[in-house]
């Protein structure tokens, strides 16, 4: 379920575009008046100025009937480029031609292939990359308009394989819809595309197959984490069970090694701390490297970048712990780009930080300064509305790290329902509390439906207000699959957000520009 874009133009839509068009002086002898557009008053009815680009014989732009867009591929022999839609030969030019090309898969895929800017790249060699989530593909001209005023590159398109299943979407879906927007856009900056939270080789050959740029391996299903309160006698006997080899090998180089910190913190081994995080983390390096591997063989090195996620476990990462996968990953030759550890304090998503702001800057210092030292990106999930900590992210790392969003940019959305359909956001709110524990089975949360006002006893112009309230936050925003999986609501739901998109993508911009703002993020770029 998405935009109804993908659809081909009927012919009179098409008639009634070209007539404005020529009426207005946009079409000439030549073809799009590409130069002249900014002295067409009315043009904006028409195309986004911005995504204009000339190519060859070709000037391409996104194209607007109403509340939809059409991608416009203006000029003779356009046919041979790949692009599949209703060709018209444009009447003022002899021999000239415009083909109306559809938002699908396959024009995405020639756009990519025509003008490269439009296609995501490796971000290894950025210091602060932003990743943006868009579960419904419609966020993305809102995500480049709130970035491009600052100093970071974006991770457009990045999508976990849970949310595909809810959102009943597919990797090039989600890749297609950034792409769209990109052009839309005229952003010509470098753009990434996470396949997030991957577990097995296969769907980290899917993403990279499909154009993804970036990976991140999720190896929780590998880190071993009874063994972070067990005793130490029972560690010290189940570390005797490792292979004999191993144990060598580890305790050859960690039990004499003192990791000086440029905090003038310094991180150093016993016996009993590398038994506990070699039976903890052990396996979940060695599928690491096989995540890894297998992008390698799909992409080659340097063609994607490797974030390791450890974040998803019930405890704190240690310093240890993460000093201890960082040397042994460097030992596999697995090169990472970023680093999610688990941090101090609860991450929930689409909420402000819990816990003690001190405690998680005590911590995080010594994650950032490792991340320094191994030379990769410290990487923050969950990272959406985490005001409190962010100028603690921002200071600490020197502007060095990756954010990852998601879940806010749905809230965003619902909450231009709230405003402006309030009808249409009682019947959602409603169905996210029928389905509450259906939803929750997905997500770490704490909502207590308990403190969630009853929308019966507020005004319309109280509905927004709702969006100020942590639980109502983590209601809605982890009902997004039991909200879209209904097959009437979903529909009215994607209109009205089609007919307010210009407010949708105006609520990102801002809403967006405060997290990039409290991370401290430069301006400019
Ligand atoms: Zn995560």
């Amino acid at each position: 379920m998405s935009w109804s874009e993908t659809r081909i133009m009927k012919e009179a839509e098409i008639d009634a575009w070209l007539k404005s068009a020529e009426d207005m002086g946009l079409l000439t002898s030549q073809g799009l008046a590409a130069d002249g557009l900014s002295s067409i008053p009315g043009a904006d009815t028409l195309l986004f100025r911005e995504s204009v680009r000339q190519t060859g014989r070709w000037t391409l732009a996104m194209l607007k009937f109403g509340a939809r867009r059409v991608l416009g591929i203006f000029g003779a022999d356009a046919a041979g480029l790949g692009f599949e839609g209703t060709v018209r030969k444009l009447s003022s030019g002899k021999g000239r031609g415009v083909i109306f090309a559809p938002l699908g898969h396959r024009n995405a895929e020639s756009l990519r292939k025509l003008l490269p800017y439009t296609a995501p790249s490796p971000l290894a060699d950025k210091d602060l990359t932003f990743s943006l989530g868009d579960r419904l593909g419609m966020a993305g001209v809102g995500h480049i308009r709130a970035i491009k005023g600052f100093e970071a590159a974006p991770v457009l398109a990045q999508q976990s394989v849970r949310e595909l299943d809810l959102t009943g979407r597919s990797y090039e879906d989600v890749l297609d819809s950034s792409t769209w927007a990109v052009f839309q856009e005229g952003y010509e900056r470098p753009w990434g595309a996470d396949g997030d939270h991957l577990k097995t080789e296969d769907w980290v050959r899917k993403a990279l197959k499909t154009g993804f740029t970036m990976i991140t391996a999720d190896v929780s299903d590998y880190i071993m984490g009874e063994y972070t309160l067990k005793p130490a006698k029972e560690v010290m006997e189940d570390y005797r069970n490792l292979e004999e080899s191993y144990r060598k090998q580890i305790e050859e180089k960690f039990l004499s090694l003192r990791i000086e910190l440029d905090t003038g913190e310094a991180i150093d081994f016993s016996i009993e701390d590398l038994s506990r995080v070699a039976l903890i983390y052990k396996e979940a390096v060695e599928h690491a490297g096989r995540l890894y591997t297998a992008g390698i063989e799909e992409r080659g090195k340097g063609g994607f970048d490797f974030e390791l996620s450890i974040d998803e476990t019930e405890t704190p990462t240690t310093p240890q712990a993460h000093a201890f996968i960082a040397l042994e990953l460097q030992r596999a030759s697995v090169e990472v780009s970023s680093l999610a550890p688990r941090f101090v304090g609860e991450f929930q998503k689409g909420i402000d930080y819990i816990g003690d702001s001190a405690a998680f800057e005590r911590s995080f210092r010594t994650h950032a300064a490792l991340a320094r030292k191994f030379g990769y990106r410290i990487s923050i999930h969950s990272g959406s509305d985490k005001f409190t900590v962010f100028p603690i992210v921002g200071r600490l790392t020197e502007g060095r790290f990756h954010i990852k969003t998601a879940g806010t940019s749905w809230l965003e959305a619902v909450k231009v329902i709230a405003r402006l359909e309030p009808a249409l956001y009682r019947e959602l709110h409603s169905q996210a509390l029928r389905s509450f524990d259906r939803a929750a089975r997905y997500y770490q949360v704490t909502t207590d439906l308990k403190k969630v006002p009853d929308p019966a006893g507020l005004s319309d112009q109280e509905l927004p207000g709702l969006f100020e309230n942590p639980d109502a936050r983590q209601l809605i925003h982890i009902s997004y699959g039991e909200l879209l999986k209904e097959p009437a609501l979903s529909k009215r739901f994607f209109q009205a957000l089609e007919e307010h998109i210009q407010e949708y993508w105006l609520a990102l911009q801002q809403h967006i520009g405060r997290h990039l703002k409290a991370l401290g993020v430069k301006e400019g770029g």
